[in-house]
């Protein structure tokens, strides 16, 4: 491998999502330089449920990227709605103030991505689409040498820091030593596109169905016909269960009593794909010497709703500010870096500490499976009649509300007393 046929940067990206890109941006406007692989080729589109909620709206404004630019006419979303295998339960609406404040917005994924990769570019970053990070084939003190599958064959790329954040199958934590697979912290999660739903308006519909908890499905709008349709359920009780998504995807849409009515003139927009979703642990380790893992990479998505477009950025700009200090130290040591779980724990241990705890409790059997799904049912009656408590568990399934008031005495009163 001679000098002249490596890509030199100071910061290699792994992964042209949310996280990579975000992490591109901030790296480089900090002045290191930077390259950044993405596998696919330009105007890929992730499987994804295409909502952005409130949390990430805001880090996407903070990322001053001139968010949402005139690229990305995203769906406002004023509110949530909430039904079980019957019927609404629930429809919590959130302030209305106009396009630019919505509380959330829907925006398909290709967009989204695109968007973040020209911004990337703008920053100054390289940006390497259709090449494959395959592995370290050196790691030294100077830094770390990485190959990557190009259409034109293998190509090596030398940085001091290595970021992955290539999604949840991460090769950055493999090739890092870093790779855990815990059916635990993953969601396993389908979507399909439909035209001509009926009933479609400025609200995500969630389903809470007895069979497929601790999940949910959606009907997620992206215009006035058009709707991204999927579920999603924990790993582990997927496998448990023997459920098949697709299969299950099929049976939520033609069967269930209220949707089934709005779907009777819809078509299906090419084949329901499926993906896994790296939800937060706090025991997985996300440093080894010059590399750390960003979003679902490194197990950052909200472990009750499977949100991970906000973790993505959250945890860039975490390894953002650790990569800034260990420049300035020159220090890219293990035990120097695993300053950015430390970093992390601040925001992500707050506000997914009771999600966590929530998505683990035993919905699908054990003794305490009548306890939790009484309570889930009074939460439904509450919702049913009290519109403020409907608001607050919506802020609380979105994470917008402070998870910890959950142990309020007001919440538990009105929850256990109805
Ligand atoms: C069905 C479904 C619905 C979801 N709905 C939502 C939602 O509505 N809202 C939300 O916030 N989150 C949602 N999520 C989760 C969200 O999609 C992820 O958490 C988020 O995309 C994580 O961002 P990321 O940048 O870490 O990884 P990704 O978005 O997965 O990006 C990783 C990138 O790395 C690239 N890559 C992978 N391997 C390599 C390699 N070896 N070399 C080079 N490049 C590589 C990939 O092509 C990809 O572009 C959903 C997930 C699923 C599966």
């Amino acid at each position: 491998m001679g000098s002249s046929s490596v890509f030199d940067s100071d910061v290699l990206v792994v992964g042209g999502g949310p996280a990579g890109c975000s992490a591109g941006i901030l790296t480089a406007r900090q002045g290191c330089r930077v390259n950044i692989l993405e596998k696919n080729p330009q105007g890929h589109h992730k499987v994804c449920g295409d909502l952005l909620g409130p949390r990430a709206l805001y880090l996407l404004q903070a990322l001053q990227i001139g968010w949402p630019g005139s690229e990305c006419h995203g769906l406002p979303i004023q509110g949530i709605h909430v039904y079980d295998d019957k019927r609404l339960k629930s429809a919590a609406r959130f302030q209305s103030a106009g396009e630019e404040h919505a509380w959330g917005m829907t925006l398909r994924r290709d967009h989204l991505d695109g968007f973040l990769l020209e911004r990337a570019e703008e920053a100054g970053c390289t940006v390497f689409h259709g090449v494959r990070f395959k592995g370290i084939v050196e790691r030294d003190v100077r830094g770390i040498v990485c190959v990557a599958e190009t259409r034109q064959g293998d190509r090596f790329f030398r940085a001091r820091m290595l970021l992955g954040a290539d999604g949840v199958h991460s090769a950055t934590a493999r090739a890092a030593g870093l790779y855990q697979r815990n059916a635990k912290s993953r969601i396993l999660a389908v979507r399909g596109y439909f035209r001509n739903v009926a009933g479609l308006r400025d609200a995500v519909e969630l389903y809470f169905l007895p069979h497929l908890l601790p999940g949910y499905a959606w009907v997620i709008p992206l215009g006035e016909d058009l709707a991204n349709i999927g579920l999603g359920l924990r790993a582990d009780a997927c496998m448990q269960g023997g459920v098949h998504l697709a299969r299950e995807l099929e049976r939520f849409v033609k069967e269930h009593p209220h949707l089934s009515r709005r779907v009777q003139e819809a078509q299906s927009v090419g084949r329901p794909q499926a993906s896994a979703i790296g939800t937060y642990g706090q025991r997985i380790r996300r440093a080894a010497p010059h590399v750390l893992l960003m979003g679902d990479a490194g197990g950052f998505a909200d472990p009750l709703s499977g949100e991970g477009i906000f973790g993505a950025i959250q945890s860039a700009r975490m390894a953002a500010g650790v990569v800034k200090e260990a420049f300035a130290q020159d220090n890219f040591t293990e035990g120097f870096l695993a300053g950015y779980e430390e970093r992390c724990k601040k925001p992500f241990d707050g506000a997914y500490r009771y999600a966590a705890f929530l998505a683990g409790l035993p919905v699908r059997d054990g003794p305490w499976k009548p306890v939790v799904r009484w309570g889930l049912n009074q939460v439904e009656k509450n919702c049913l009649v009290d519109s403020q408590y409907a608001r607050m568990v919506a802020g609380f399934f979105t994470g917008m509300m402070a998870r910890k008031r959950i142990w309020s005495t007001r919440w538990f009163r009105r929850t256990l007393l109805g």
